[in-house]
């Protein structure tokens, strides 16, 4: 089959077109046929050596495809059925999946792209356990970001609490995860504060429903905003999408009781948490990971519904990945650029 696999680490041209062995199901797997792939800030961190996957490593965990095969002892009858995936695969054994805390798992065949060959490529493996049945409504472009780009805020913003009337701050609110969590916490009820590194995108992150865009604002700005908006003393949750370079104004536009969820880790290392912030404003901090196939359903239903719109940017065909990475790094793509095989 026809994939794109790395060709060692570093710039976008590390991205090689190539042939890989077609994936044979086994029990338990189901075989999709990728129609759609995202390109992450996950992929771009992978292709430039800071994370795990190395030589010959075929990137991509954002899926939607068609089921085409199936292991014998598959029991639901998935086949010819589109699908998204969640980008990991759990076990369905251990202590972690019996409690449903699928994300937790790490006995299973893993995370699409570093455990497992993900879906730059024209087939993967995935499991019942992963894949979430798409209506029609839905393109294969949007199939593929609802996990990654549109699930992980909206766990985020369940992991955080987040009820109508709050103000929520989204930082990297411009990339794949920020302008889907933007329309996300505008469906339950938030007023939202939407910052960006781009000028460029503050346009459709005010169309997508954003309550005040600000473009690389110092904290006291950020604060200013948020009690115009009428968070009088601050931001109830911040999404923090970037991590470093945006978590110390994030945590200190947070008023009383105010949570932070860290999703992003676009600079890998240490963040500066001031204690004495955290114990006089009892904030909490929390860490939230990737969908699990209950937000992805959750997700699929609120797009069918057409209470939130996914927003796949660009298509480039699979043997253009490196042309797509290198948009992405650009910053040229608002939302989310996806490969078709
Ligand atoms: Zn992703
Ligand atoms: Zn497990």
């Amino acid at each position: 089959m026809r994939c794109v696999a790395l060709d060692g680490t570093g710039g976008p041209d590390v991205l090689v077109p190539g042939t890989c062995s077609m994936p044979e199901p086994g029990h338990g797997d189901l075989l999709v046929r990728v129609r759609a792939c995202g390109v992450c800030g996950h992929d771009l961190l992978a292709r430039s050596g800071a994370l795990a996957a190395g030589h010959g490593a075929v990137l991509g965990h954002e899926i939607a495809g068609e089921v085409v095969a199936a292991g014998s002892d598959v029991e639901v009858d998935l086949v010819g059925r589109r699908v998204a995936l969640v980008q990991r695969i759990p076990c369905g054994r251990c202590d972690e999946c019996a409690a449903g805390l699928t994300t937790l798992c790490r006995q299973g065949p893993g995370f699409y792209g570093e455990d497992v060959p993900g879906g730059y490529a024209e087939y993967v493996l995935a499991s019942p356990r992963n894949v979430v049945p798409v209506p029609d409504t839905i393109p294969d472009a949007a199939a593929a970001i609802l996990s990654c780009a549109v699930g992980t805020g909206w766990r985020a913003l369940r992991r955080a609490g987040t009820a109508p009337g709050d103000v929520v701050l989204v930082t990297g609110a411009g990339g794949g995860v920020g302008v889907h969590a933007v329309e996300l916490a505008k469906h339950l009820g938030a007023t939202v504060v939407a910052l960006t590194g781009t000028a460029a995108k503050e346009k459709r992150l005010l169309e997508l429903g954003a309550d005040a865009v600000l473009v690389s604002p110092d904290t006291r700005a950020v604060r200013d905003c948020v009690r115009d908006l009428g968070g009088r003393r601050g931001a109830d949750v911040a999404l923090e999408l970037t991590g470093g370079p945006t978590f110390r104004t994030a945590l200190r536009a947070l008023g009383p009781r105010g949570r932070l969820v860290l999703i992003g880790n676009t600079e890998p290392g240490t963040l500066p948490l001031e204690p004495g912030l955290a114990i006089l404003k009892e904030l909490t901090v929390y860490g939230s990971a990737h969908a699990d196939a209950t937000d992805l359903a959750d997700v699929v239903g609120l797009v069918a519904s057409g209470a939130v719109m996914p927003v796949p940017a660009r298509t480039w065909a699979l043997e253009d990945a490196s042309a797509a990475h290198a948009a992405v790094e650009r910053r040229e793509v608002t939302g989310r650029a996806v490969l078709v095989p």
